[in-house]
């Protein structure tokens, strides 16, 4: 079973923190509500959450405060920060981010737009955030070291053609559309063509010499990664001609 990604919310306004939490229930997030920045810190310390919606106005230590502090704190420093506030002029805004917020989002806000920001966030952190390593036919990826081995031989990668295998070593099997790929390995902020995708598959498969043809087109619908590949690779013992 998967786990839902956890996000804390630190807001002292139980209507606003409550509705909040709804959304994220209704959308994939596991929501834990901190109303006060001492809970909130208690919350931090018991387990680290996937990101933090924290509202600017607390009793006690603001927001603020307390994004600057978790940033300077090793342990809390990549957990991604979405400020919430009913201030919204320019100011506040650039403060907010010079705090270590990764993003900011002014009150009254859409809860369609929180979960757009909120997603953002998680998606360019988590590259970070994933260390483990990946196995697939042969196939094994380490994000932590950047190394990745076929039959226990390294290979050498790009780092676009890096991200893109540890994408599709990651949700293997599955089958991936240019456009999803672009978004989860390209990122939400970077307008390039669907033709790109295909240009850093073939240098993928290039890079991975026999394991290449792990990474199968599926016609019509895009690629996938699978340890089961209809042609299957050749033996460490072969010669490449
Ligand atoms: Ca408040």
């Amino acid at each position: 079973m998967r786990n839902l990604p956890a996000v804390l919310i630190v807001e002292d306004e139980p209507a606003i923190a409550e509705l909040i939490a709804v959304n994220l229930r209704h959308n994939g997030f596991r929501p834990l509500w901190a109303m006060d920045s001492l809970t909130a810190q208690r919350e931090l310390d018991a387990v680290l959450p996937d990101a933090i919606l924290l509202d600017w106005m607390l009793p006690g230590e603001s927001g603020l405060s307390l994004a600057k502090r978790w940033r300077a704190d090793s342990r809390t420093k990549s957990v991604p920060i979405i400020m919430l506030t009913a201030r919204g002029d320019e100011m506040d805004r650039v403060t907010g981010l010079d705090a270590g917020a990764d993003d900011y989002i002014a009150k009254p806000f859409s809860t369609k737009e929180l979960l757009a920001r909120l997603r953002a966030v998680l998606r360019r952190r988590s590259p970070d955030r994933a260390t483990s390593v990946v196995s697939v036919g042969g196939l094994s990826l380490d994000p932590a070291t950047y190394r990745v081995s076929f039959n226990e031989q390294l290979l050498k990668l790009g780092p676009t053609e890096f991200k893109l295998l540890h994408y599709l070593m990651s949700h293997a099997e599955r089958v991936h559309s240019r456009s999803q790929m672009l978004d989860k390995v390209w990122g939400d902020h970077v307008f390039i063509e669907e033709r790109t995708v295909d240009v850093h598959v073939k240098r993928l498969r290039e890079a991975l010499g026999p394991a290449g043809t792990l990474v199968e087109t599926v016609r019509g619908a895009g690629y996938r990664l699978t340890a089961q590949p209809l042609v299957a690779p050749a033996g460490p013992n072969q010669s490449a001609g």
